[in-house]
This record gives C-alpha cells, structure tokens and sequence, in this order.
C-alpha cells in the first residue's frame, strides 16, 4: 500500500477526526464536492500557476506511472535541475509503520547554492501553531522523502502562502509525518467504526457531514447539544452516557456540574453555568420545546436598525473586504432596505463603507440613537476593522458601533433551542421564517461574489450581485424575525 501526503490531509482537514479515516479507509462514499470546495481547489490551483509563471523555465518528471516519475525526478535531481515541478519520491516505509511505500509528491524542488529547498505552495497565510498541522506534517514527509532518496536532507523545508510570502517549516526527520501515518494506519485497521463525537463546526465542510449528523440526530448522541464539545461527549460516552435521554437519567445540574471533563491537557469541572444549559439544551431536546434560561436583556425602543454584512473571508482577499452593508429601518416606522455595495473600481471599498455611514446617518437623523440589531461578532469586528481603514465620519462610525446589540449572545444565555447550533439559519425557522431563495448562505455569497469579481461582463455581474443583496435582505428579515419570536417567547 501506497502511504501518502493526502492520508495526511485526510486525518487532519477540514477538522481532525478519527472516523473521517476509518471511512475512508472502508471505502464509505463521500458526499459531492459542494461548489465552496471546487472554488477553494481552483484558486489553489491558480495560485500555484501564477506563481509557477515567476519561476521561469521548469521541468516535470516524465513517466505514465509513480515509478516512472520516481525514477525520472532522479534523474533531474543528479543533473542538478534547477526547477523541478511536482517530483515524485518514493521510498519504504520504516519497519514500524509496516510493509508499505511512503510517496510524495511536493510542489517544486529548488535548486539553491548547489542545494534542493522543498517549496510547496498553499493558500493558508498563517502556519503558525496549530493552524495547519497537515501542512507541518506533509512537509516533514516530503523531508524525509529526500533525505531517504538522496542521502542528504533538504536545504530547508519551505512554504510559499497565500500572500505570496514564503514561510520556513521546521525539519523534524518525518517524526511528525511518521506519527500522522501511524495513526492512519491504525484507524484504518480497526475492526469497528470508532465513536467520534460530532461537532458543528468541525463537521460543516466534511463530506461526511450528512452521515454523521443523521446518525447522530436518530441515535439522540449528547454531542449534538451545544455546550458538549469534543472531550466532554467522550468523557460523558466513558461514564456510559451515550444519548440524551441518558444524560437526563443520570444527571442533574449540580451533579453535572460537579464533574470533571477534560479541558485542554488537564481535567476541569463542568461547573454550574453550563451544566444548566447543556441539562436544558437535553430538555429541549427531548421535548421539541425551548426552554427559558434567564430573563433576556432585549433593548426597548420603539424602532430598530437591523443590520447584517456580506464579506469575503482572509485566506481568499487580501483586504477581507466588507462588499455589502445591509441595513433595514424595523418596528413602529420601519423603513426601506439600504444595501451599501463596494463598487469593483478602484475605491469602491471605501466608497461602499462611508455610504453605509450614510444610511445609518440617515436613520439616527430620523430616529436618534437606536439599537442596531445584528447576528454574530462579525458586523462589529469589520466596523473596527474599517475604522482603522478609512476612519470615521463625525462620529457615526462610532456611534454605529456604541448601538449595536448582538443577539446572538442573547439569545445563548437566555434560551436552550431543541437545536444543534445557534446559527441564524436554524434559528430563524424556529421563527417561522422561510427564506425565497433555493440556494443561500455564507460560503454560498462568498462564491458568487467571487465570480462577480473574476467577470468582466457587466450583466453577469449585475445578475450575480442582485442575488447576494437578495439574500442579505433575507438576513436582515431572517433576524428581525428571530428578533420578534424570541421576544414574543419572552413573554409567554
Ligand atoms: S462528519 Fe464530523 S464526525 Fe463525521 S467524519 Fe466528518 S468530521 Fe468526522
């Protein structure tokens, strides 16, 4: 068998897990890749190639097989080749992970002062940590690799990120790499499936995600209530806790609460306060009800400014652009829809965040200060972020800022929903909202933002952004409407 990189991948992306490895390994069929994914492998793919453009001349190994292409990027390294594109290397495994061959293939071999570097080339911008421990450990194979073909390690194991810039890795010997395989290893040849809690977060771009999560609903798993993250689902299924229905036989809040689950390196009590909400998180689940944890602090006024932003995320825009500001005037008066769009010439950025300012503007000359209502810590990260970028404008940036009123925090210290999460798109069924549109959602508008921008047509572009301020629109309701529910429920 054929140990590599993408086993790798595989343990470790998009989130660490153990069962991810076992599936595959069986054989278990995968989910569609979902456009999100094609979009990130294409830019991935253009990143690679415009910068394979400012290297000049390269060479590829020749060959129809691996051992053929093993056998040429030989060949190239002995002629000191200066520019070697996706060598292959190949050499057997240590005695300890078993009869296999270990194959790499990394991006580029660099030749440097009559030395080979290993460059690969990534989107991620930040290794730092344990950002991207698949990176660290595909490296430390492909360092391995040359040292095992050649006799002599490589003169450094680097990265070219995705701004261009180019990170220097540690060399470990493939110790890293060895482990990871090791552990793929074992996964595969476990004669049952291993529990693995589901999260979701970790699971949400797994194309696993719909198997897992169904399994995890029919079965009443603890690790579908919010409050139970990985190490307490597993410490919970050592106690014998498998499902919901357990939890509440077995536990009450104080006892819970004086537990002690895993918290990092060390064990740590659950504690009163979120063994009160993962108690009512299994309440409400098992009774479809809400239950109420503590009186909401909901802003009284007769008006509100509902707001919500569409952005594109830091690994795919240098500048994490804000591109649509949506606000709506709601209550008593309530009032148009004001989208604040970032024009595609230069300056349209800043002109899109001072006409948000405007619209706002507008409203507190109308209305005076009211509560901006938003969903998430985003909308007040990129008002930071933007203040710093092009300042204010007397005051309203700020002023924006000192009336905003996250209910997503709100809504999680004050309510157990019968739900997994706390995103908006579930919430706002809980509220009866039904959105018009088929197709929506974060990495949905990033997407086709992203084909807006790449597009020179101008009614592509138009088509493509009314469908993203159609769906901001739909945010802005969709909150207004959880917004009105939860108050309604308050009151009850
Ligand atoms: S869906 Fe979640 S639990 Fe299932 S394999 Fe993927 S990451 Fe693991």
């Amino acid at each position: 068998m054929n140990l590599s990189a993408s086993d790798i991948h595989n343990l470790y992306q998009p989130s660490k897990c153990n069962l991810r490895v076992y599936l595959l390994a069986k054989g278990e069929p995968q989910a569609e890749q979902g456009d999100f994914s094609t979009m990130l492998m294409e830019l991935g793919m253009r990143h690679e190639s415009e910068y394979l453009e400012t290297l000049g001349d390269y060479v590829q190994p020749e060959g129809n097989t691996l051992d053929e292409k093993w056998a040429d990027t030989q060949r190239l390294v002995n002629e000191l080749t200066p520019v070697i594109y996706q060598p292959v290397l190949i050499a057997d495994a240590p005695p300890e992970l078993g009869d296999h061959r270990v194959v790499g293939i990394p991006d580029l071999l660099l030749l440097q002062d009559g030395l080979y570097v290993i460059r690969d080339v990534k989107l991620a911008r930040n290794v730092e940590g344990n950002r991207h421990p698949e990176i660290l450990r595909q490296l430390s194979l492909y360092g391995w690799l040359f040292n095992q073909a050649f006799g002599v390690p490589a003169a450094g194991l680097q990265l070219l990120l995705g701004d261009s810039t180019v990170a220097m890795l540690p060399d470990d010997d493939g110790a890293s790499a060895m482990n990871a395989l090791s552990e793929v290893l074992q996964l595969g040849a476990l004669p049952e499936e291993p529990y693995e809690p589901v999260g979701w977060s970790k699971c949400s771009d797994c194309a696993y995600k719909k198997r897992c999560w169904d399994r995890a609903i029919k079965d009443q798993d603890v690790a579908i209530l919010p409050g139970v993250d990985q190490g307490f689902a597993r410490y919970l299924r050592e106690e014998k806790v498998d499902t919901v229905t357990q939890l509440l036989e077995r536990y009450d809040v104080s006892t819970l609460a004086a537990a002690q689950r895993p918290w990092g390196q060390r064990m740590q009590k659950v504690g009163a306060k979120l063994a009160e909400s993962v108690m009512a998180h299994a309440r409400a689940r098992i009774t479809g009800e809400v239950q109420h944890l503590s009186p909401p602090q909901f802003p009284e006024s007769p008006n509100y400014i509902v707001f919500d932003i569409e952005g594109m995320p830091g690994y795919l825009d240098d500048d994490e652009q804000a591109y649509l500001w949506g606000t709506q005037l709601y209550g008593e008066d309530g009032g148009d829809f004001t989208p604040a769009l970032a024009g595609f010439h230069e300056g349209g950025d800043r002109e899109g965040w001072f006409e948000f300012l405007d619209n706002c503007q507008a409203v507190f000359a109308a209305h005076g200060d009211l509560p901006i209502l938003h969903w998430g810590s985003y909308e007040k990260t990129k008002i930071n972020q933007y203040l710093d970028r092009y300042g204010d404008k007397r005051g309203i940036a700020l002023r924006i800022r000192e009336n905003l009123v996250d209910l997503l925090p709100i809504t999680q210290h004050s309510f157990a929903l019968p739900d997994p999460s706390y995103t908006l798109k579930l919430v706002e069924l809980r509220a009866g909202y039904k959105r018009t549109m088929d197709e929506y959602g974060g990495n949905w508008a990033i997407v086709n933002y992203a084909l807006a921008l790449e597009s020179d047509d101008e009614a592509i572009r138009k088509d493509v952004m009314n469908q993203i301020v159609k769906y901001n629109r739909e945010d802005l309701e969709a909150t207004w409407a959880v917004f009105e529910w939860l108050r309604s429920i308050t009151a009850t």
